[in-house]
């Protein structure tokens, strides 16, 4: 087992993960940039280094940096959370260079699946149903006409290096083609270094469904069910829970088998999350692979009673996985609190806490690094906390988080709390009945 692990990464991820640690009798670093320097993964951490000025590209993704402070800590592993680094090749194989585990996907494993015109690829190979599209890459906008033509619009185009829904573009006729084709690519190349695009189906009014999978060196790999992650605005999730209202037994047993197909294809290795999109006649086609841990990974973790972080630490220092499937037993929901002000189209609200009252009571989990006092710097993320609740039905996990909410007290900074209230009120929502475009509709003044 490892001895130390470096977590490069902060916020509430960060301790997440230094508390398995904890309990697992393994040290930690944490790294920080200058904007984090009183933030609890620096405190919880039993060293922690300074890794350079706000800037992520100067801190939290500089990658000589964090090997720099990996080696004069001594740390035998590297735990890179989510974002940032997480599914970067090039960090995995500099990671490996220096004889630090990375607890992740393997540079070629990145490469194949990061890239997601080339995962889509290999998961036709190997027998997964893929939203119709683009074979590959879509060069030129000739190539993009002839393609939509073949698709059928609507049509949706996306970076192959895309993440966080930016670079992507709904396209319903011809005429919006160009235009936005070029925009897309441009905003993709400012924000991954790269602006290729591939072309698929719009599927309307689907649901955002994924399965988490666990894959060990042994071959062996199982999945964990599916969590729902249909409430989203701007292709951004905002509430994930678990079991999702649409699922069958049935539809659960072909996904699963999708996404085992999925990780075997590739020989995962790690925790990972399979994507599908899943339409209204309950017909799921992969979307991308995600090969890390997610932000919504807790609603599995309370609903099956497992620790993915501790999964992923077992793995990755060689230890086989049992290769059952998991199932919930309870249903879970968990709502992003981000410092935004919903009631001014989600702006971003950075700024010093004030008084902080979290809630607690039975089935009630908060995963969340600020604390009354604390700075919420304005260079990284907004998400402040995640909210989880846990009960034996779904209608009491609702009841549960409205509870909680309405407990929350943030002072100092706006956050998405009063949406959620409201969101917990919406029958609509009650009722299960929402896919991606929910979002479009739903009123905040209700
Ligand atoms: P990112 O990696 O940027 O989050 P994804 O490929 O995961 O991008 O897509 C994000 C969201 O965009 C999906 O959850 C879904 O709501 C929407 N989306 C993506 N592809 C399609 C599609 N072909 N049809 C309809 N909606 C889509």
């Amino acid at each position: 087992m490892f001895k130390k692990i470096l977590v490069a990464n902060r916020g509430e991820i960060a301790l997440r993960i230094i508390r398995t640690c904890k309990e697992m009798g393994i040290k930690t670093v944490a790294v920080y940039s200058t904007a984090d320097r009183d933030s609890l993964h620096v405190k919880f951490a039993d060293e922690a280094v300074c890794i350079g000025p706000p800037a992520s590209k100067d801190s939290y993704l500089n990658i000589s940096r964090i090997i720099s402070a990996a080696e004069i800590t001594n740390a035998d592993a590297i735990h890179p959370g989510y974002g940032f680094l997480s599914e970067n090749a090039k960090f995995s194989r500099i990671c490996q260079e220096y004889k630090i585990k990375f607890i992740g996907a393997s540079p070629e494993m990145i490469e194949g699946m990061g890239d997601k015109s080339n995962a889509k690829m290999t998961m036709r190979l190997a027998g997964v149903s893929v939203v119709p599209g683009s074979d590959g890459l879509i060069t030129d906008i000739e190539q993009a006409k002839i393609t939509a033509k073949e698709t059928g619009y609507p049509v949706i185009i996306k970076a192959t290096a895309g993440g966080g829904g930016r670079g992507m573009r709904i396209i319903w006729k011809e005429e919006e083609l160009l235009p936005n084709f070029e925009s897309a690519t441009k905003e993709a190349e400012a924000a991954f270094g790269n602006g290729a695009m591939y072309m698929e189906k719009y599927i309307e009014e689907p649901r955002h469904i994924e399965i988490q999978i666990v894959g060990d060196q042994f071959g062996k790999a199982c999945h964990l069910s599916e969590r729902d992650c249909s409430v989203q605005r701007r292709h951004q999730k905002l509430v994930e829970e678990t079991p999702s209202p649409f699922m069958t037994d049935e539809l659960r047993e072909r996904m699963g088998n999708a996404a085992i197909k999925a990780a075997l294809a590739v020989k995962y290795e790690g925790v990972g999350t399979v994507e599908f999109l899943v339409d209204k006649y309950r017909n799921f086609y992969f979307m991308e692979m995600n090969t890390r841990i997610q932000v919504e990974h807790p609603i599995t973790e309370e609903v099956i009673n497992y620790d993915l972080v501790r999964e992923q630490i077992l793995v990755a220092a060689g230890n086989p996985i049992s290769g059952k499937n998991y199932y919930p037993q309870m249903h879970a929901i968990e709502c992003r609190i981000n410092a935004e002000d919903p009631f001014n189209n989600f702006r971003p609200s950075p700024g010093k806490i004030g008084n902080l009252f979290t809630p607690g009571g039975h089935g009630i989990r908060v995963d969340s690094h600020i604390y009354s006092g604390y700075v919420i710097p304005p260079n990284y993320d907004s998400m402040v906390a995640k909210l989880i609740t846990v009960a034996q039905t779904r209608e009491e996990a609702i009841a549960k988080m409205h509870r909680a909410l309405s407990e929350y007290v943030i002072e100092g900074v706006k956050t998405t709390i009063p949406f959620h209230l409201r969101l917990m009120q919406n029958e609509q929502f009650k009722k299960g009945d929402y896919t991606t475009k929910f979002m479009e509709t739903f009123d905040l003044s209700e």
